[in-house]
């Protein structure tokens, strides 16, 4: 597909070894690839949808959640209509990290980019979980970010609407 009414560009955000690549894999390839590929800098994907009628391109940025990387992301921020932050509920610390991710994307992005906070690795045992999904949800609405799920990269559980989800609301704004 090469012609488009609207191209959309993303930022996923997020500690390292959340799922951000996996995520982005899963939606672009459907496909979970469960080796280690270190995300270096920043790499991007891109995929067509259809909101209300309308062709949508995907422009999704992935990038390193290293110390190292912040400053190169920050530079990435800027356009971006759509953050993904993205935490894994096995792991506390990814989730209280959030409000720092938080704190970038509010720093250095659009006003009107829409936030969306996302716990990946869904598919694990519940006697994995650090995170409950009460405790993510009542932080989304608290800090006004605009829609929140659970997701699994592995078993592609709400990875479709959690991208979509988020055109139709960046779509809202623009259309
Ligand atoms: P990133 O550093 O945030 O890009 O994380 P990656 O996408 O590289 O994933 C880190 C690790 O978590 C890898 O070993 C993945 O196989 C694993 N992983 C990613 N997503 C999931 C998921 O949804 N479920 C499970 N069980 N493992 C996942
Ligand atoms: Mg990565």
């Amino acid at each position: 597909m090469s012609s488009y009414n609207y191209i959309i560009k993303y930022i996923i955000v997020g500690d390292s070894g959340v799922g951000k690549s996996c995520l982005l894999i899963q939606f672009t390839d459907k496909r979970f690839n469960a080796g280690r590929e270190l995300t270096i800098g920043v790499e991007f994907g891109t995929r067509f949808i259809s909101v209300d009628d309308k062709q949508i391109k995907l422009q999704i940025w992935d990038t390193a959640g290293q110390e190292s990387f912040r400053s190169i992301t920050q530079s990435y921020y800027r356009g971006a209509a759509g953050a993904l932050l993205v935490y894994d509920i096995s792991r506390r610390e990814s989730f209280e990290h959030i409000s720092t991710w938080l704190a970038d994307v509010r720093r250095h992005a659009n006003p009107h980019t829409t936030i969306v906070l996302v716990g990946n690795k869904s598919d694990l045992d519940e006697s994995k979980r650090q995170v409950t999904s009460e405790e993510a949800e009542r932080f989304a609405k608290e800090n006004g970010i605009a829609l929140f799920l659970e997701t699994s990269a592995k078993s592609a559980s709400n990875v479709e609407e959690v991208f979509v989800k988020t055109a139709e609301n960046v779509y809202e704004k623009i259309k």
